[in-house]
Formats: C-alpha cells, structure tokens, sequence
C-alpha cells in the first residue's frame, strides 16, 4: 500500500473509531473493506469527491426498542431489540434477523455494513440491514420463543415492509421464529406481503432457501478451484458449526465428492476421520433441528473422536469451511491451517476469520473466499423469495438450483475482474471493490441526500 493511501486510511479509521467508540467488531469489518477500496478511490476520485466511503460507514438510521415478554413462570422479562438500516441505495433494507446472548449494537452494525456489499454482489435489488436481540433461546420452551418472536415484531412491525426493509434468518432465528414473526406481522398490518424471507414453504417461502448459503459456499469454492485448475473431488475438507449453514455445507459438499471431517458446536468438535456420510448427515440434523441437542451426541453415537471446548481447525486439512460465527479463526489457528497444508479458506459464517488471520492467508497465497461473497447465496435466494412474492407464484427447486449456481458463478467472475493480481486473485479485494462499486455508482446517481 501507498504511503499516501496508508495515511488516508489510518486518519479514516481514527475518525470512524472516535465517531463509533467500543465496537471492535464494525471497525474491523469497516476496516476491511477500507483497505481495498481506499487504493481505488485514489484513482477514481468520483467516489471521493461523493464521500461515499464516510457515507456508506454511517447507518441510514438505527431502531433500539425494548421488548417485554412473560416467560413459563409468569415473570415479566424484558430484552432489548435492534434494526440497523444500513443502505437502501439499490433496494429495499434486507437482511436476517440474530438472537444471542451476546448480541450487541456492534455485532449487528459489522453485520449490516457487510451484508450491504453481500446484497451488492448478488446483483438482486437489496439494500443491506441486520437487527436481533440479546435474547438467548437456548432452553426456552416452544412457548416462550413464540411469545418473544411476536413482542419482538410487534415493534419492529412499525419500521419495515416489502418495499421498506425485509428481515430474515440468522444466527438462533430459523423458519420457527421466522413463522412466528411474520404470524405477528400479517395480524398486525392486515396484509399478506414479503415482508419476511426464510418463511415456510405453505405460506410463501422459496424453495431451497433453508439450503442456500450452505449451497452457495460450495459452489463459490468449486468456481474457485476449477480457475485454478483443481477440484473438490476427495479433498478434505473442516467444516465448524452444526446449525443451517453448516449442515447445507456438508450436504453439498459430500454430494461433489468431497471428504468432510469435522463439525462443532460451542461446546466442541466432533472428528470423524473416514468422512461424514449422507445417514450420519441425516442422523445429525434430527439431533440438531429436532431434539436440539450438541455435537457430542454424534460422537458418543458413532464412536469417533469429541474434543471438547475446541474448534476444527487444529486438525490436518485442505480446505476449510467456517461456519459457525464472527472471528472463530484466531492468528494461531490460521497459522495452523497454513502449517498443515491448508489450500483454501471459505467462510460460510459472517467474518470468522479475525484480520491478521486474513492477512496470513494472502501473504501465504492460499485460496480465500471471503465471506461476503462466500455466504451470499442464502440472502440471494431470499431475493428470489421476494420476486415469488412479487409475482405470486413458486419457482421449482430445479430453477432455484440453477439461479444460486448462476449467482455464485457471477460473484466469482466478479472477484476475478477486481482481485486479479498478477498470477493470483485476490477475492477480498474483487468482493470488497465489486460489491463498493455497485452501492456507489446508485449513491452517485441519486445525489447528495
Ligand atoms: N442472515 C443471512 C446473511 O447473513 C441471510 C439474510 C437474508 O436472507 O436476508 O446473509
């Protein structure tokens, strides 16, 4: 990097850092892409001269809501709520929906500020958002996730719309919660809209929605070793996470040929070196979706390894897949992977990979698929969710197959175009500059409002 362009950048993140104090989580995310599009606003002043950089690292607006709910026992109980509308500048606000106990207003502005770029890349018209809530659903009856997913909603209702903002999934919200909050949304507005994607597939869910993001990192992958002359075919392959992303992961994984060894929970990892077949997949996702229990339940079934505590990524392999959470790969574990031989790097879950992480990664020259083009695939089908909608009529899962092949075969011809780099493409600096562009040249265009 320019000496030149090394000073813009610290002097913006010290701005952004004293704007924003104490969250750790949107600097980096910011700073991330700050480090690729700096550079490119030098020689495309345009951008520059719009602000579009300090315009995009600000939020359109932030709803903070409390939501009061009874639990089992009759007590009155009391969360706090969040939707951080990022961008609309090519869409109506869009983007999941995350329940956790450690959710926080940093959490969800690093996921709005990234899933606006995602959004970019998929080249469907969506603007980027996130909400959530500190509520933790682990434990809680069926009852009380129902009573909270519609309090929650009932608030919410006010700021969002098929043509406002569209919420979705994410991390402890599946098509359960989903169901609920768009129960509460029909009885409040009186209408029936694609106000909601992730919905069941009796009342306007899409096809292949619960497979989407899964699928798609699979396919990123593939495009990703077939320019480079390789394949999926017998490699082995970490997968962290046992939840939606991960298990689709798998799924996709196993049917291309691939050897999948590893997943975990936050309590530990499970090893299973022959591979995981598809019944063992089957058996996993009853012991996940159905009787929600942990990842160790697999290993005490089939007899293989549980490190408990641990994550995946101590484990010899050649590609691995996280698909668990926010920074889940430290510096040390990413010297690891690099040490055992890993090729390549694909993120399934939003920024699992912490900075200096991604840094070794290039400097090693390993393929690494970035996770805001790596996880597009499921907000991608909750687009196609929206036009169904729209039009009032199913597409077949043979069409929506074909469509996310299509999509993910575009955001890596887009990485290629801006991350080519000598021999080498760079797919942080394509995804970062791609996804940039398409936000910009509308912000451009609509002027300064
Ligand atoms: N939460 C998912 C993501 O991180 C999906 C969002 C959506 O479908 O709107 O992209």
């Amino acid at each position: 990097m320019l000496a030149s362009d090394q000073d813009r950048l610290n002097c913006f993140m010290h701005g952004l850092k004293r704007r924003n104090p104490h969250q750790p989580e949107f600097h980096q995310a910011v700073y991330e892409v700050a480090l690729d599009v700096i550079p490119y606003i030098r020689d495309h002043p345009i951008y520059d001269r719009h602000r579009i950089l300090e315009r995009l690292t600000e939020p359109d607006r932030i709803v903070i809501f409390r939501v009061n709910w009874e639990d089992d026992q009759g007590n009155f109980r009391a969360n706090r709520g969040y939707r951080v509308q990022q961008s609309n500048a090519i869409g109506p606000y869009k983007g999941g929906i995350r329940f956790h106990k450690q959710v926080s207003l940093d959490t969800l502005k690093f996921l709005a500020f990234e899933q606006t770029f995602k959004n970019g890349l998929t080249g469907l018209p969506m603007g980027g958002a996130k909400g959530g809530s500190d509520f933790n659903p682990k434990g809680k009856s069926e009852g009380e996730v129902m009573r909270f997913c519609q309090r929650f909603m009932a608030v919410l209702a006010h700021h969002i719309g098929p043509n406002t903002d569209v919420p979705a999934g994410d991390i402890g919200v599946g098509s359960r919660e989903v169901s609920y909050m768009f129960g509460q949304y029909k009885h409040m507005v009186n209408q029936f809209t694609g106000a909601i994607t992730g919905k069941g597939l009796s009342f306007g869910g899409s096809l292949i929605r619960t497979e989407a993001t899964g699928y798609g990192a699979v396919y990123l992958l593939d495009n990703m070793l077939r320019h480079h002359g390789d394949g999926l075919e017998n490699k082995t392959v970490l997968v962290s996470g046992s939840g939606n992303v991960a298990q689709y992961t798998v799924e996709k994984l196993i049917e291309l040929g691939a050897r999948v060894i590893s997943m975990s929970d936050s309590s530990g990892t499970i090893h299973d070196p022959a591979g995981i077949t598809t019944e063992r997949l089957a058996w996993l996702k009853e012991l996940k979706n159905v009787r929600r229990g942990r990842v160790q339940a697999y290993a005490d079934e089939f007899k293989v390894a549980y490190y408990p505590g641990k994550r995946p990524w101590q484990i010899p392999c050649e590609i691995a897949i996280p698909c668990a959470t926010q920074n889940e790969i430290n510096t040390e574990d990413a010297r690891t992977l690099l040490n055992n031989g890993c090729l390549a790097v694909v993120e399934g879950a939003n920024m699992p990979t912490i900075q200096e992480g991604v840094d070794l990664y290039l400097e090693a020259g390993i393929l690494y698929g970035p996770s805001k083009a790596a996880n597009a695939g499921g907000v991608a089908i909750s687009g196609l969710e929206m036009t169904q909608n729209s039009m009032r009529l199913s597409w077949s899962r043979e069409e929506l197959d074909r469509r996310l092949q299509g999509i993910m075969a575009d955001i890596h011809r887009q990485c290629v175009k801006h991350g080519q780099e000598g021999k080498r493409v760079n797919y942080r600096k394509g995804a970062n500059i791609a996804g940039f562009l398409r936000v910009a040249d509308a912000l451009v265009a609509c002027g300064n409002i």
